[in-house]
């Protein structure tokens, strides 16, 4: 690549994307490297992103967008915010890894302590499936148990014991939910349905001594956006009590989104084990382990539980997760829960008022998007609503500048640069669609 095909640089913008999205789709599977950005869930081509900027996405046609993506939740500050490229840019200047150890990963470290009570000790890895995969191996090496129970519907990266295909309403032992995982990789994970106490204490009654950990969204944001119910983590926490197993919290969306503590500090839940990415990352490839000083100690080198990484708290991740951090107090996720807020009940407002049928859950900062009569609270909820439709309100959206999940079973990520002008036209655009979709079927 010479200077002037640098992604930077004007001359790269003049592609149609139709021809990037040719060579892109004759050199790299599906043209994607993440399959949801493929569009393929919600039909049309995918776009290519020239740059961010605050609450937009620029591609490389020129069309602005405003953006409720936002890298999947990571950009809680927006795109390309200041404090984040200064930081970065600094950081870069002395080098961008040494695979030795520098003192921001003891600051990030300290930092993530601070804010989250459960956690006396972290280990910094570099996505949220890495965090996962150290999990799960990090609560068998603890407990010299083999068997993980996770919840249909909740995702948790791509390790092959966790791509489990959901039961149906009874707790199955686990199935692979992908092509290439052994029965042998998932033959020790059990699946049972989210917000159901009763189903969980069948799993325990018949595995509880077997159980190494609990994994669970505690807001459930990857089939749509699901809320705990409080009795059911409470359950969950009961349980692993009565038999020594570990709660593991996946906060890796919910973590420094939902307020400094992540879920866990608004639900007053104390895990074993949490997982983050995402935010704490600062929109660089980061994400963390943490629990008491008892479990993570067991970790290699002090502990007979491996664990390493090339890159582990890059000094450009820490860097950025650190510049975040430091900008989201208690007044930023009131800022942001007040947008979502104001989000939420409008598109309830303009989508129905068109008369189609719309849940639009609000958790904190998270906001949620189902075309169905009726709340959804767990998977097979989830997988009945109307893909159809959230398909056809993505592209009528799309085609007015705003960006949404293109999938029904992802969620809504307003960022701090979301404001009352990114909404109000946020809200003309989803009624605009919410008509003409009417419209459509009437
Ligand atoms: C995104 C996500 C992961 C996986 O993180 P990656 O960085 O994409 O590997 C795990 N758990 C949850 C809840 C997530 O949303």
């Amino acid at each position: 690549m010479n200077e002037a095909e640098s992604p930077n640089s004007p001359e790269s913008h003049q592609y149609e994307v139709t021809d990037l999205l040719a060579r892109a789709r004759a050199r790299i599977p599906g043209g994607v490297n993440s399959p949801v950005r493929s569009f393929n869930a919600v039909g049309g081509d995918p776009f290519f992103v020239a740059r961010g900027e605050g609450a937009y996405l620029i591609d490389t046609n020129g069309n602005r967008y405003i953006d409720y993506v936002q890298s999947w939740g990571a950009s809680i500050l927006g795109h390309a915010h200041p404090a984040i490229v200064e930081a970065v840019q600094r950081a870069a200047a002395d080098g961008t890894s040494f695979g030795a150890s520098t003192e921001r990963e003891v600051l990030l470290a300290e930092a993530i302590c601070a804010c989250v009570p459960s956690v006396e000790m972290v280990r910094l890895v570099s996505s949220g499936t890495e965090a996962a995969m150290t999990a799960v191996r990090l609560a068998r090496g603890a407990t010299g148990r083999e068997k993980i129970v996770k919840f249909s519907g909740c995702y948790h990266g791509h390790l092959d014991a966790l791509l489990v295909a959901a039961g149906s309403g009874v707790a199955t032992l686990g199935l692979p939910g992908s092509l290439g995982v052994t029965a042998g990789a998932v033959a020790d994970t059990i699946v049972t349905p989210y917000n159901d106490i009763e189903e969980l204490g069948m799993v325990f009654d018949q595995y509880g001594d077997s159980i190494a950990a609990v994994l669970v969204e505690p807001i459930a944001a990857n089939m749509g956006l699901v809320p705990a119910d409080p009795a059911f983590l409470e359950s969950i926490r009961k349980r692993c009590d009565a038999h020594g197993s570990l709660l593991v919290l996946d906060e890796v969306i919910t973590g420094f989104r939902v307020g400094p503590a992540g879920a866990q500090g608004i639900l007053g839940l104390r895990p074993d084990l949490s997982i983050f990415g995402k935010v704490v990352g600062g929109g660089l490839p980061l994400a963390a382990i943490g629990g008491s000083q008892a479990i993570m100690d067991q970790l290699a080198p002090n502990g007979g539980v491996y664990q390493a990484g090339t890159l582990s708290g890059n000094p450009l991740a820490t860097a950025a997760g650190l510049a975040a951090l430091d900008l989201l107090g208690e007044s930023a996720y009131a800022a942001l829960t007040d947008t979502a807020t104001v989000l939420v009940e409008g598109l309830r407002t303009v989508i129905g008022d068109a008369g189609l049928s719309v849940q639009v859950p609000r958790v904190q900062t998270l906001a949620g998007l189902f075309f169905s009569a009726d709340p959804v609270t767990d998977y097979e909820a989830a997988q009945a609503v109307d893909h159809e439709r959230y398909a056809a309100f993505f592209r009528g959206m799309l085609r007015r500048g705003v960006y949404i999940a293109p999938s029904g079973y992802e969620t809504l990520f307003p960022s701090l640069m979301h404001g009352g002008n990114e909404i109000e036209a946020t809200l003309a655009a989803a009624g605009e669609t919410a008509r003409e979709i009417a419209d459509e079927i009437s």
